[in-house]
């Protein structure tokens, strides 16, 4: 078999490996990216833009319903599920190809094939053509995929995970969606927009329980309001499919009739058939592969990023690490650090994150300032009709220094840019409070939150002071 020889080679070409790979390309180096199937990973394919291209419509169709109070007639709204697919599907094909064309012009030397460790430097691909790789550094980037369940297997027919489900050309009357996790709730959100009859079932007391209380129970409520029927506590031990459809079996409870089943528990941390063994990659019981601050394994020279480290599941994570693997092997100071990682839930309304929830800062044993500012009390907001949510800011109260941030509601997707900015840079309340904010834009939510946080608020009645 032949031999091939470069400096760097990168496992996977989702938004972890690609990065890494463009990154260490740029100062020169030989580096080949190798992908098993399709270039941009499950975040281009089969996760953040198929979802929130679909997402798209079902913000289009929210607008339109609320065309009336605007003035504007906009009666018999219809639509066209099966073109929905079409545009996604094509939004996909366009920003796959344009990676392409973007890894070429970085001399970036692709390879079709399933990679496999021979030894700490040698790797063997699978493909059409079978060859070896020796590389002096290789970064594993091989993600993740959706969790099977061996109680209720996906058919990816009746029973769909978040890959199948993307498929779909014509909408169910009911969907049953089983994990109410960040996937479950964009989904549902997805489909209650159109009119489908989705039940959440959560086994834990709380849907997207990792984002708060606070940020469950706002997302719960409004869930409800668009006819989401939310079921928490739920057990399911299993889905008997009938012709029209599937019954989910339920511990203690009633069985629930759907026409489809959504299976969104989870995700499997690829990394069993890397051969890892064979270099003496330390893996963990899951299959998340343990590294340090520069994303080096246990390994000197082979390094992993993204899904595969089992740390936040989130793109940004994964581009974020390939650039600090990258530079670590281009010999720059650059370590990874993840108090001031975004997370955005992209429901409606939309849940942005940042920092430390508020459960969190309250057991940091700190003490705290919080200002609260609700979208109710901001005139752009108002101007839009989006008066749903809140921003809330958490803060050291001694330093002033923001410690986290959470934001329900209308475009927070785009307003935690700067609470992230804040923390990475660890600025305090009072930097925020200074910076002046354009009128009328909705981050203006974020001064009158530190104002209030800092109890000098102005566009917010004054805390009752006891005489
Ligand atoms: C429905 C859904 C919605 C999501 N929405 C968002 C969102 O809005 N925002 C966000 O930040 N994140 C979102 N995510 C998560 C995001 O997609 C992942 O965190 C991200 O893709 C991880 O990137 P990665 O590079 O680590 O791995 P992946 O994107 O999983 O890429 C890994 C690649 O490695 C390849 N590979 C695996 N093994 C081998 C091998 N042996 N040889 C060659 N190639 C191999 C795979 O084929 C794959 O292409 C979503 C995920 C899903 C499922």
């Amino acid at each position: 078999m032949e031999r091939k020889k470069f400096d760097i080679a990168v496992i996977g070409a989702g938004p972890g490996g690609y990065v890494a790979a463009i990154k260490a390309a740029q100062s020169g180096k030989a580096v080949c990216l190798i992908e098993k199937k399709d270039l941009g990973g499950t975040c281009l394919n089969v996760g953040c833009i198929p979802t929130k291209t679909l997402l798209a419509n079902a913000s289009i169709m929210h607008k339109m319903k609320m065309a009336e109070e605007f003035g504007i007639s906009a009666k018999d709204i219809s639509f066209d599920f099966a073109k929905m697919k079409v545009r996604k599907d094509s939004v996909v094909d366009k920003l796959r190809k344009s990676l392409g064309s973007l890894l070429q012009s970085n001399k970036i030397v692709i390879i079709q094939g399933i990679a496999e460790f021979i030894s700490p430097k040698e790797l063997k691909i699978k493909g059409k053509e079978n060859y070896f790789i020796d590389a002096d550094y290789i970064i594993i980037a091989t993600g993740s995929e959706p969790l099977d369940i061996g109680a209720f297997p996906c058919d990816h027919k009746k029973i769909l995970n978040s890959t199948s489900i993307l498929e779909l050309t014509h909408l169910p009357k009911s969907l049953a969606i089983i994990g109410g996790g960040y996937i479950g709730c964009e989904f549902a959100s997805l489909y209650a927009a159109f009119g489908v009859k989705v039940t959440i079932l959560e086994a834990l007391p709380m849907i997207i329980a990792n984002m708060g209380k606070m940020i469950s129970d706002s997302l719960t409520f409004s869930l409800k309001k668009k006819g989401v029927e939310i079921v928490t506590d739920a057990m399911v031990e299993g889905i008997d499919k009938r012709e029209n459809g599937v019954t989910i079996r339920l511990k203690n409870r009633d069985s629930l009739p759907s026409d489809l089943a959504l299976v969104a528990i989870g995700r499997k941390i690829v990394s069993k058939d890397l051969g890892l063994e064979k270099a003496g990659v330390k893996v963990r019981e899951k299959g998340e592969i343990p590294v340090d601050e520069k994303m080096q394994t246990n390994i000197p020279g082979i390094y992993a990023i993204g899904d595969v480290t089992g740390k936040f599941l989130l793109a940004h994570v994964a581009s974020h690490q390939g650039i600090i693997a990258a530079s670590h092997i281009l010999g720059e100071e650059s370590s990874m650090r993840y108090d001031a990682v975004p997370a955005v839930i992209f429901t409606d309304p939309e849940i942005a994150t940042v920092g430390m929830s508020l459960e969190e800062a309250q057991k940091s044993g700190l003490e705290l300032a919080v200002g609260k500012f609700p979208f109710q009390a901001l005139g752009k907001a108002i101007a839009a009709n989006e008066t749903e949510g809140f921003v809330h800011i958490i803060s050291d109260k001694k330093t002033g220094k923001i410690l986290g941030a959470q934001a329900i509601g209308h475009e927070v997707s785009n307003l935690i840019a700067e609470i992230a900015l804040a923390i990475n840079n660890e600025l305090t309340l009072e930097c925020i409070a200074d910076t002046i904010h354009a009128h009328p834009t909705l981050p203006e939510a974020w001064l009158e939150a530190a104002l209030i946080a800092n109890e000098t608020p102005i566009h917010f009645p004054p805390k009752k002071r006891s005489l």
